[in-house]
Parts: C-alpha cells; sequence; structure tokens
C-alpha cells in the first residue's frame, strides 16, 4: 500500500484518482503528524510526501520514519511545487527521501518511478527476512553443535566409566582365580556382568536415539495383558535393585496393543530414574489403573529429589538433564526422550508431577482395548 501525504485535499483526491485504476492500493494522510501515526500503525511500501506543509514539513516526517526501525526502510518520493534549489533537493535525499519531484510532473514518470521503488522496497523486505532467518539458523546450528560437543563429552564419560570398572573387576578375578578363591572371582564377574549390562543400556539408548533421528524406530505391534506386564517389568528391576521397596497396587484389566518390550523399556526407565533420583529413599511406588476413558495408566512415585515446575516441562526433551543435578548423578538424558517417543508412536500420552525435595510421579497412559 502506499501513502499519500499532503495537506491540500484536492491534490491528495487528484493523486488517488491518478494511481488507483493503475492498480496501486492507496492511504492518504492530510498532516504530516497523521502520516507519522499512519506509518507506526499500518505497513506502507512506499510514502509520497508533499514537502511544504503547515505543521511538520515533508522532511521533518522523512527524518521521523527514518528514525523508527519499524518504517525506516519504506522508500520516500517528495513533492515540491517550489523550492528547486539544489540545497534543497540536497536536503531531501538527506533526510531520507529516494527521489525527489518537482510539480507539475508527468504522471507515467511517477508510476514508474513508483513501480521500481515498490518493488525494490519488496526485495529489500524479502532480503531482510531471508537475513534474518539466516542468522537464526546460524545460530540454532551454533546451540546444536555445542550441545552434540557436550554431549559427545558426556557420553564418552559415561561409557567410560562402567568399562574402566570391568576392566577393574575382571583382573580381581582373574587374580583371585589364580590364587583359587573362587567365591571371589565369582563375586567380581559378576559385578563386571553388572557394568556389562551398564553399558548394553547405554549404547542400547545410543543406538534408539539414532534411530528416532532418522524415523527407523521399529515396533511389534500385539495385544497383550497390561497388569501382567507391569508386575513382569517391576519384578525385573527388583532383581537388579534387591535393597529397593518397589510396592504395586491396582488392577486395570485391561489388554493392551503395542509393542511390550518397548513400553517396558519405559516403565524400566521410570522405575530406574524413580530409584536413581531418590538415592535417600528405598520406597518406589507404582500404581497401575484403567481411566474411565478406556486408557490404562500407570504412575511410578518416589520419594526423590524432585524436578521444579519450570524444569518440568523440558524433562522429556532429548539430552535434557537437570543442570543442579547433573554433576550428582551420571546420565546421558536420552531416557525420557525415548520412553515418549515409543509413548507416542502407541498412542499414549506422558507426563510429570513433582515438587523439588519432596519427590516425582511419573505416568503414561496408553488406550486399551477390551477389557476381559
Ligand atoms: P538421565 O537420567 O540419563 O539423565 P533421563 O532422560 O532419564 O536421562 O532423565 C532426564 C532428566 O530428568 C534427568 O537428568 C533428571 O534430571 C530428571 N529426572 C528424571 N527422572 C527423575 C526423577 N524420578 N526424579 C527427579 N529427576 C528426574
Amino acid at each position: 500500500m502506499i501513502l499519500i501525504v499532503d495537506d491540500k485535499p484536492e491534490n491528495l483526491i487528484a493523486l488517488q484518482k491518478t494511481l488507483e485504476p493503475r492498480g496501486f492500493e492507496i492511504d492518504t494522510a492530510g498532516s504530516g503528524e497523521e502520516a507519522l501515526k499512519k506509518v507506526l500503525k499500518q505497513t506502507y511500501d512506499l510514502i509520497i510526501l508533499d514537502v511544504q506543509m503547515p505543521g511538520m514539513d515533508g522532511f521533518e516526517v522523512a527524518e521521523a520514519v527514518g528514525g523508527y526501525s519499524k518504517t525506516s526502510n519504506i522508500p520516500i518520493i517528495f513533492l515540491s511545487a517550489v523550492n528547486v534549489s539544489k540545497e534543497f533537493i540536497e536536503k531531501g535525499y538527506a533526510s531520507g527521501g529516494k527521489d525527489y519531484l518537482v510539480k507539475p510532473f508527468d504522471i507515467d514518470i511517477l508510476v514508474l518511478k513508483i513501480k521500481t521503488f515498490v518493488k525494490l522496497h519488496e526485495q529489500n523486505v524479502a532480503l531482510h527476512h531471508f537475513q534474518h532467518t539466516l542468522l537464526e539458523e546460524i545460530e540454532q546450528r551454533k546451540h546444536a553443535e555445542s550441545k552434540k560437543d557436550e554431549f559427545i563429552s558426556i557420553a564418552s564419560h559415561e561409557l567410560n566409566t562402567p568399562l574402566t570398572s570391568v576392566k577393574g573387576y575382571l583382573q580381581l578375578a582373574e587374580k583371585t582365580l589364580k590364587q583359587g578363591k573362587y567365591d571371589r572371582s565369582e563375586m567380581f564377574i559378576s559385578q563386571s556382568k553388572k557394568q556389562v549390562e551398564k553399558l548394553n543400556r547405554l549404547v542400547g539408548d545410543l543406538l534408539d536415539s539414532t534411530k528416532i533421528a532418522s524415523g527407523g524406530l521399529t515396533f511389534a505391534f500385539k495385544d497383550f495383558d497390561f497388569d501382567q506386564f507391569v508386575d513382569n517389568t517391576v519384578d525385573s528391576i527388583r532383581q537388579s535393585y534387591p535393597t529397593k521397596q518397589i510396592s504395586c497396587s491396582g488392577r486395570s484389566q485391561r489388554l493392551v496393543n503395542g509393542d511390550e518390550s518397548r513400553l517396558e523399556q519405559v516403565l524400566s526407565n521410570y522405575l530406574t530414574n524413580a530409584i536413581k533420583y531418590a538415592p535417600d529413599s528405598d520406597q518406589v511406588y507404582v500404581e497401575v489403573a484403567a481411566l474411565p476413558d478406556g486408557q490404562v495408566e500407570v504412575r511410578v512415585r518416589d520419594l526423590g529429589v524432585g524436578i521444579s515446575e519450570e524444569k518440568q516441562q523440558h524433562i522429556f526433551d532429548k539430552f535434557y538433564r537437570v543442570e543442579e543435578n547433573a554433576i550428582r548423578f551420571q546420565g546421558l538424558g536420552m531416557g525420557l526422550f525415548i520412553c515418549a517417543e515409543i509413548l507416542r508412536k502407541h498412542w499414549g500420552t506422558y507426563g510429570v508431577q513433582s515438587e523439588v525435595g519432596k519427590g516425582s510421579t511419573f505416568y503414561f497412559r496408553l488406550p486399551s482395548d477390551a477389557a476381559y
């Protein structure tokens, strides 16, 4: 849209009537002050500005328009009836004008100039937009790059820790074996097996997250008994953490159609997190329910460190770890991200309720089929 600014209504109407039939959308202002109000509210591609006006003259308007970042790039053509001295024209350009026409002017020339300036302005706006998008992308990539570096360093550390333990335990097992202390060697071998399992889980998570990125996480859906699934998963975690009390309550009595081993991965992750992030508590509560809307729900509650409300919203993001706990507890920040992806692929929902210092409840819900 083009804004024509002139204090004489007859000039405004004449120019408007000339330009509108040529396909230009026109708005008008009867004074410099009105023009300024309009440019702040509306977006214009060009301003045609009369130089001599009572109150703010054309040059003052141009300077003000050039001063606002939102409007500084709008091209301005000055129209003037008098004062065609070189200094006057120079003042017009200095105040931000792109052209200076003296009345009477050839309307075809004005139309050509308008078209050129509007086109240039559009290109300018597109270029600015492009530049802005590009700068944003560069920032995002820089951020992603530094996140990646940080991740590689954490991942190397995470992989190295169990690997060093395995090496140590195997050396001890070898030594005790040579000494004939078979009980001790057995214990060291069982310790190194635990560390190998940890390594296996870490590598599994790394592989899963790469598969998610390439859309290649696969699922084998079939109907299974949901309560049985919860019992089995809890039992296997109980075996790995014999000192922890994991109490289970509620039954759903429903069947779920899904990939049982992937969902086991989710529930195991909730449970191991509940144990890991509650080092001063031995108690974990698992609650199962069939919801009135036909979904099944599992809630895993711990009495651990908790998560502040602000951080809860990021907890299922890739590589996200609560900063204040990152040194105290090892991890890659991938477990919940993988859980979320698995649950989404099952049309499930998930979330957390938590209070710092009091504990957390992680839950997920899945559509369930027929009751049995
Ligand atoms: P990891 O445990 O490997 O860091 P997760 O994706 O499983 O990765 O968890 C992401 C983050 O969420 C953790 O770093 C931790 O800060 C927080 N978190 C997860 N579970 C709990 C929990 N039960 N209690 C407190 N914080 C938790």
